[in-house]
């Protein structure tokens, strides 16, 4: 990150509240993250059933990262459930995590965008789509900027801020200050397809995945991954990111995932992964 930027991004920074959108597998954990830094978060999902398991995610990471126990109970306080998503109107920054659906994602921004604090930073934690298309849906297009995660969100520093060609600079200092403030490591990127990381990692992965297809070994080639030196095979990793995640990101970057394909498959019949209990492996 530039000086430059990181002075921008220093003033006025002030963050204190997060209000994060969809309690999934990232959206939980981000929160959960959060909280550990000492925000206090507010976490909105549709589905309530999806909230209480992020919950209970939080509380096992603050008792492995806290030393005593009023730590972790203090935590616990920072982060609630917020079903109704009223914490959007309080909050400095706002993390939307939900399907990777435009249509959906845009709908949440609109909704969202009349409730909001003057100032407060309005992100999308997209793994694919352009932050342009969301964006469409803002009567402001430049209050949007990408605050990109990576899975498992509580061992990856890397987030990827992403700039779309609406945005001011402050904008984007801004995002980035914020991932400084929770302890990550920000990169600023531009908005394309896939933006940096996942335009790389998608063609690995789902090159694993046409090779199991054609019938090799996904515990060889994950094993082999490691022994190359990566930190987890890629087969692991698309039950990690979550079948259903990592199709819709796949399509989103023009690949073709058919449906007579095991991939498309295990999707239709909701083994998703890890999230799941299954997906290419099983997880119980
Ligand atoms: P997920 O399926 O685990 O969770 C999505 C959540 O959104 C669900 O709990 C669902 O109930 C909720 N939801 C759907 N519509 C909603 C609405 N209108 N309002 C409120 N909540 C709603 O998905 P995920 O893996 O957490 O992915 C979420 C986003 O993060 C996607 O955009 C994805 O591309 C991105 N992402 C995923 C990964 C990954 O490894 N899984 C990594 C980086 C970014």
């Amino acid at each position: 990150l530039s000086e430059g930027l990181k002075k921008q991004g220093e003033k006025g920074a002030g963050f204190s509240r997060v209000h994060v959108i969809g309690a999934g597998v990232m959206g939980g954990d981000i929160a959960a993250w959060c909280a550990y830094r000492g925000m206090s978060v507010t976490l909105q999902d549709l589905d309530m059933a999806r909230i209480g398991p992020a919950l209970e995610r939080a509380e096992k990471l603050f008792r492995k990262r806290y030393r005593k126990k009023r730590e972790v109970d203090a935590a616990m306080l920072r982060l609630v459930a917020d079903p109704e998503g009223k914490g959007a109107a309080r909050a400095d920054v706002i993390i939307e995590a939900v399907v990777e659906k435009l249509e959906v994602k845009q709908e949440i921004f609109r909704e969202v965008e009349r409730r909001l604090k003057p100032g407060a930073i309005l992100a999308t934690n997209t793994s694919s789509i352009e932050l342009e298309r969301i964006a469409e849906a803002l009567e402001d297009r430049s209050r949007l900027i990408g605050l990109h995660f990576f899975n498992p969100v509580a061992q990856l520093p890397l987030v990827e801020v992403i700039r779309s060609q609406f945005n001011a600079d402050e904008a984007i200092a801004r995002g980035a200050s914020f991932a400084l403030a929770i302890g990550k490591s920000p990169v600023v990127v531009k908005s394309a397809p896939g933006f940096l990381v996942n335009r790389v990692l998608m063609p690995y992965m789902l090159g694993a995945v046409e090779q199991v297809e054609r019938g090799e070994s996904k515990e060889l080639l994950d094993a082999a991954a490691l022994a190359f030196g990566m930190p987890m095979g890629p087969i692991e990793l698309m039950d990690t990111v979550g079948l259903d995640v990592g199709r819709s990101v796949a399509m989103e970057l023009g690949h073709e995932v058919p449906a007579e394909s095991r991939f498309a498959r295990l999707v239709a019949e909701g083994r998703l992964g890890r999230k799941s209990g299954e997906g290419f492996y099983r997880w119980d």
